[in-house]
């Protein structure tokens, strides 16, 4: 195991040194100095995947040799322009692709399929059972695949229903339901299994920009809450900076790793280092390919 060539200020706990201009070009890091001192055993390890799909007529390659490790509790943004292939490798990882180079890992066991440790959370609204109430959309996972009894799945669903907000509404249609709403429904649903990590496409994109500062903030409180590991899918730098800890940058189509941005969540909102972090990235993303 190598260390990266420049000692950056991830290494160091709550590291406050510094003018703000260093700490976030430390921040970034170029893919051969990703932080492989950090994580004694990763929960998700992404080695050298290449995804391909292939259609009767040719071949596609979605990503090619992304390599990125996701440890408990992070906040792990996937971060690239439409068509990179962030929805594929989030797929991979839950288990409906299967790799055609590299593997991926959780808990040190190879994914082959999809399971109740990692649950899913869709951009589109009708994700959810039209047929069941919001309280039986939250249950049944619970029932069906972590088997539950009905009055355990039952006092589970509700209180997670109640930690994203949504107590009034529990014998509600989804029909009835804001679109907000309904995207909260589908991540109560999700936190309810308790996965080792949960898995997010893009879940706030079709929302108006208002819903969808306020479920952004609702994310982060649940995890201030809880601390679960979730993988986040974005195409939105001020959204990948705003919930990530950690993001990696993925070059356009096919994605490669462009580069992993760490210690997101240190960045200071309020004082121009963010709209600065957002204008590094920008440029990272959309430079030209060196090789
Ligand atoms: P992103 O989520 O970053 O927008 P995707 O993972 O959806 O990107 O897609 C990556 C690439 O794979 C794109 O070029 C897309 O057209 C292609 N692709 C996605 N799904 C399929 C599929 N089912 N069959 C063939 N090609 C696909
Ligand atoms: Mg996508």
């Amino acid at each position: 195991m190598h260390m990266p060539h420049d000692a950056g200020p991830s290494e160091g706990p709550a590291d406050t040194g510094g003018t703000e201009e260093a700490s976030i070009m430390n921040a970034i890091s170029r893919p051969s100095g990703l932080n492989e001192q950090a994580a004694t055993s990763p929960l998700v390890k992404v080695d050298n995947v290449t995804l391909r799909y292939k259609t009767q007529e040719m071949m596609i390659t979605a990503t090619r040799g992304v390599t990125f490790n996701v440890n408990r509790s992070d906040r792990f943004i996937l971060l690239g322009p439409s068509g990179c292939g962030k929805s594929t490798l989030l797929k991979a990882v839950g288990g409906y692709l299967q790799p055609d180079e590299g593997a991926i890992t959780i808990n040190g066991r190879t994914v082959t399929q999809p399971g109740a440790d990692r649950m899913m959370v869709f951009q589109e609204f009708d994700q959810l059972l039209p047929w069941k109430t919001v309280l039986g959309n939250v249950m049944f996972p619970l029932l069906t695949a972590a088997r539950l009894p009905a009055r355990e799945a039952e006092q589970k669903a509700r209180h997670y229903i109640e930690k994203v907000g949504l107590g009034r509404v529990a014998d509600a249609y989804p029909h009835t339901l804001s679109g907000g709403m309904k995207q909260r429904v589908a991540i109560a649903r999700g936190m309810a299994m308790e996965p080792d990590v949960l898995l997010m496409d893009e879940p706030f994109a079709a929302l108006d920009a208002l819903t969808r500062r306020t479920c952004q903030d609702e994310l982060l409180r649940l995890w201030e809450d809880t601390k679960f590991t979730v993988l986040f899918v974005t195409h939105s730098i001020g959204e990948a900076i705003k919930i990530g800890n950690r993001i990696l940058l993925l070059s356009p189509h096919p994605g490669r790793v462009k580069a992993e941005v760490c210690d997101v969540d240190k960045i200071n909102v309020s004082d121009g280092s963010a709209a600065k972090l957002e204008a590094e990235i920008h440029e990272l993303l959309f430079a030209e390919e060196e090789h």
